[in-house]
Formats: structure tokens, C-alpha cells, sequence
């Protein structure tokens, strides 16, 4: 029996990357988890069968965070599956890099739309349930600390906004019982930045540590936080010392 036991996550687009290893760490630790999705209905099934291996209970809900009410209401349908909802893991979005003159009023919301607005409007409905000891964490990027060079400013804008959320998330809820959590990872081995990609040597170099981190080295941070009662308000770097 985990630290978790008897509570109850979702992941937002705990589909592949990081989200999928979340929400298999988060049941290794007791919970049971729901993983929503928006393309990717059988790696989605997949990571259901991962967590039901552990002996815990686990759903995948289609719904797309660039829509307003998908983002809010895969919320209550985790909830309303699996009973409660005890811990939000924000992970779902997207990275749209580029010159700025590339990038278009549809980049632009396309990429706010998911990764700020989307966040917002789940925490919003996470925050409405959540009983005391409820834990929000949320997937930011080294990006909103560190900006190693040209091509990033619709990317970094999304992920800085989310460290003002979190703070004020904190402030909000810490009355309830209720944490608000920022985890920033460094290059990680994803389908959204594969570790043999054209881009990867470079990003690696920008490490302290000199290489790429896995999903599962974002996941045990998670984890930490999800069992942590008196962390609120706060960013962590999961990010081999990009941001040193
Ligand atoms: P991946 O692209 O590998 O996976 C993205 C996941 O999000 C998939 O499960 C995907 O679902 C889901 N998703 C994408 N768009 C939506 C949407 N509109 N609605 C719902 N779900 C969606 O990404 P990573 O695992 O690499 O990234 C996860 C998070 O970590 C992101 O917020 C990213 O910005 C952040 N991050 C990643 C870094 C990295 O180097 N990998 C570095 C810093 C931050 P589906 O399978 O259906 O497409």
C-alpha cells in the first residue's frame, strides 16, 4: 500500500511522454488514476491496462484542453468514474516554436488555449471538488526559466503564465488544504522531443548533467509532490541544471 492509497488522479494527456509515466507512478504509489487524451485512444487504452496491473482502477477520457469545456468537464467525468478526485496532474500541451514573425494568430491560440487556458479552467474545476488535501501539479517547461535562445516566445509566454497560476492557486486554496504545485522539466526523451532528434545534441549540452532526462524523472517528482502537505506555491526544475 503507497503513500496514495485510497486517492484518486488525473493526468491530462496521460497518454504518452511524461503524462503516461505519471499516471503509472502515481499508481505504483496506490492511487487510481484517469488519463485523458485527444488523438491517442489506444496509448491511452494502454496506460489503463499499465495502472490496472498494479491492481489499481483506471480510465481514459477523450478530451481535447484547446476546448473550453472539454478541459473543465474531463474533470468532473474523472471524478464521477473513479468516485473523487484527490490530485490534478495539469501535464496536457503542446510546443509551437518558431521565428516570431512564423508564428500566427492560430499558433498563438492554439498554444495559450491549451496550455494556459486549459489549465486554468481544469484547476478551476479540480479546486471546486477537491476535498482538503488535494494536490494540483502542473507541467511547466525549463522555458519559463531559462530562454537558451531565439524561437521560443509564444512557448515561453504559455509556461511563464503558469507560474503566476500556481502562486495564486496556492493562495487560494491553501485554506482548504489544497496545494498548487509547478514542476519545470529540462529536455525529456518524448514523442513532443525525442532524444535522437535534429535538435537534441544542443539541448542536451544546455544540461549541467550533459543529457536527456526520461519521463519517468519527471513522474517521481510528481509523485513527491502529490504526497506533500506542506509544499504550495512553488516551481521545481526537473532539468539536468538547464536552468543553473
Ligand atoms: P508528448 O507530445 O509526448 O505527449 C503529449 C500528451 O498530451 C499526449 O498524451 C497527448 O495526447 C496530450 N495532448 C496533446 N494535446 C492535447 C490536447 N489538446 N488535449 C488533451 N491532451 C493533449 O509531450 P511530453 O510528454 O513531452 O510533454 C508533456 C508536458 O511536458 C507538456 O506540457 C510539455 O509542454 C511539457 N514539457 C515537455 C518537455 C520535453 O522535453 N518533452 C520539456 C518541458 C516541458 P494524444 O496521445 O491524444 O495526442
Amino acid at each position: 500500500q503507497g503513500t496514495l492509497h485510497g486517492k484518486v488522479a488525473l493526468v491530462t494527456g496521460g497518454s504518452r511522454g511524461i503524462g503516461a509515466a505519471t499516471a503509472v507512478r502515481l499508481a505504483r504509489e496506490g492511487a487510481d488514476v484517469a488519463v485523458s487524451y485527444v488523438n491517442g485512444k489506444e496509448a491511452a487504452e494502454d496506460v489503463v491496462r499499465a495502472v490496472e496491473a498494479l491492481g489499481r482502477r483506471a480510465v481514459a477520457l477523450r478530451a481535447d484542453a484547446a476546448q473550453a469545456t472539454e478541459a473543465a468537464e474531463v474533470v468532473d467525468a474523472a471524478a464521477q468514474a473513479l468516485g473523487r478526485l484527490d490530485i490534478l496532474v495539469n501535464n496536457a500541451g503542446v510546443g509551437v516554436l518558431g521565428p516570431l514573425d512564423t508564428l500566427s494568430l492560430a499558433d498563438v491560440d492554439r498554444v495559450l488555449d491549451i496550455n494556459v487556458r486549459g489549465v486554468f479552467l481544469a484547476s478551476q474545476a479540480a479546486a471546486a471538488r477537491m476535498p482538503e488535501g488535494g494536490r494540483i501539479i502542473t507541467i511547466g517547461s525549463c522555458m519559463a526559466q531559462r530562454v537558451p535562445g531565439p524561437g521560443g516566445t509564444l512557448y515561453a509566454t504559455s509556461k511563464a503564465a503558469l507560474a503566476g497560476l500556481t502562486k495564486a492557486l496556492a493562495r487560494e486554496l491553501g485554506a482548504r488544504g489544497i496545494t498548487a504545485n509547478l514542476v519545470h522539466p529540462g529536455p525529456i526523451d518524448t514523442d513532443m522531443n525525442p532524444a535522437d532528434g535534429p535538435y537534441a545534441a544542443g539541448q542536451a549540452a544546455m544540461t549541467a548533467l550533459g543529457r536527456f532526462g526520461t519521463a519517468d524523472e519527471v513522474a517521481s517528482m510528481v509523485a513527491h509532490l502529490a504526497g506533500a502537505a506542506y509544499v504550495t506555491g512553488a516551481e521545481f526544475s526537473v532539468d539536468g541544471g538547464h536552468a543553473a
